[in-house]
């Protein structure tokens, strides 16, 4: 369960508002939202199977602000077709105190020595327009046109890059200067680390992979009914060159000190450590669809071309950058 009172500010986020926080393990996000994030996550889950794949683990909801230590995270309700991995996760219900809402969601970036983290806003309209005033329309239509929101359907909202020493980080001005023709440049600023320390072979098939998992999100809202204003696609790699190259199956740079080879007792306990560990093994990257604050599953409206074209179009991008890898 989750202790309120050992609640800390998510310090990497790569974009968005203030106000997220992570629970002391750092598995989880406690992101305060609306209602409709909410019902969309909860939707998701029970009737769309596929792109929930795509999604953040769902894991409850939280009201922030209620007194420490009242364990009152409400799971979701269970859709019969969740894995047991899934079911694991959930957690306890418990007593609602009215006050701010939050979702409780895996947090993407758990498991990674050093995150790159890129965020990808979706969309050239930005915005619900049955739902949102002129005012902010026309803001939000500004920007769009003066970057490539409206060009490709997509813009870099943010990014934090590992540089081997500390984070470089590019806030949301960053993305918005670039246009259609040198936002190639800001791909490769994100994955700058790929040409310098691993092999070339490793950086395209990293590559190749998240442009398979961007791929497999178009394919999903192809066949889907929906409408997301200002969703995006994070993308999360490892940035810690030597860790990556570990995951790549390359042997380390340095020997290790012992070289001797374990005993059998010594293979043993590892092992029953790892059984006992209930962590997920690291993993190279994560890619998956976020924020959801305006997003809805729209039967009977066709599919979202709006954000269907700026997966499109990171695609391409990725593309690009492979080809400098080959
Ligand atoms: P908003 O943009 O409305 O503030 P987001 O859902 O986009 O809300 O979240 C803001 C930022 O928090 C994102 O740019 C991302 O860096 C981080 N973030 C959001 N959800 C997760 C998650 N599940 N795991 C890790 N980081 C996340
Ligand atoms: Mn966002």
């Amino acid at each position: 369960t989750l202790d309120q009172a050992k609640l800390k500010a998510f310090e990497n986020a790569a974009a968005g508002h203030d106000g997220v926080l992570s629970d002391e393990s750092g598995e989880m996000i406690i992101k305060p939202c609306t209602g409709h994030e909410i019902a969309f996550y909860q939707e998701s889950l029970q009737h769309h199977p596929k792109f929930y794949e795509l999604m953040p683990l769902f894991m409850g909801t939280l009201q922030l602000g209620a007194p420490a230590n009242v364990p009152d995270v409400t799971a979701p309700s269970e859709p019969a077709d969740l894995t047991q991995d899934q079911k694991d996760k959930q957690l306890l219900h418990g007593q609602k105190i009215a006050t701010e809402t939050a979702i409780v969601l895996e947090n993407l970036e758990h498991g990674f020595k050093k995150p790159n983290v890129l965020d990808l806003k979706l969309g050239a309209l930005l915005y619900d327009p049955e739902q949102t005033k002129p005012e902010k329309a026309e803001r939000l239509d500004k920007v769009a046109a003066e970057t490539t929101s409206g060009s490709l359907n997509f813009r870099i909202a943010g990014m934090k890059v590992w540089n081997g020493k500390e984070y470089d980080v590019y806030d949301k001005f960053y993305g918005r200067k670039f246009n259609a023709e040198n936002i190639k440049d800001g791909f490769a600023a994100f994955f700058s680390s790929l040409g310098a320390a691993s092999r070339p072979d490793d950086a395209r098939e990293l590559l190749e992979t998240i442009l398979a998992e961007i791929t497999k999100a178009r394919h999903s809202l192809e066949r889907s009914e929906s409408r997301m204003y200002s969703a995006s696609v994070l993308i999360v790699y490892e940035g810690d060159a030597d860790a990556l190259d570990t995951l790549m199956g390359n042997p380390p740079k340095t020997p290790r000190v012992d070289e001797r080879a374990p005993t059998n007792f010594e293979i043993k306990k590892s092992q029953e450590e790892e059984d006992e560990d209930e962590e997920q093994p690291p993993v190279t990257h994560r890619v998956k669809m976020i924020d959801f604050a305006h997003a809805a599953w729209t039967p009977g409206k066709g599919r979202d071309e709006n954000v269907i074209k700026g997966l499109k179009n990171i695609e391409d991008q990725m593309d690009v950058l492979i080809a400098r890898f080959e």
